[in-house]
């Protein structure tokens, strides 16, 4: 899955929701999210985003590694 990381925080610019061909990636208050379970994989997002907020989950830099499960908790409070 692809995860969004700490540049998204306050700017959730929503490039990224329009190229997403299967809507998986959600908006919460502060940032947006990928619903893990949803997401095909397919890249579209990342070169989207105006801040580089988006990751491969195994190319997430350590420093932002957390965002992983703030992604996947996003969606276990809904
Ligand atoms: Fe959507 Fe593709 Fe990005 Fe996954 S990788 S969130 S399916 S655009």
């Amino acid at each position: 899955t692809y995860v969004i990381a700490e540049p998204c925080i306050d700017v959730t610019d929503r490039s990224c929701i329009e190229e997403c061909p299967v809507d998986c990636i959600y908006e919460g208050s502060r940032m947006l999210y990928i619903q893990p379970d949803e997401c095909v994989d397919c890249g579209a997002c990342e070169p989207v985003c105006p801040v580089e907020a988006i990751f491969y989950e195994d190319d997430v830099p350590d420093a932002w590694s957390h965002f992983t499960r703030i992604n996947v908790e996003f969606f276990d409070e809904l």
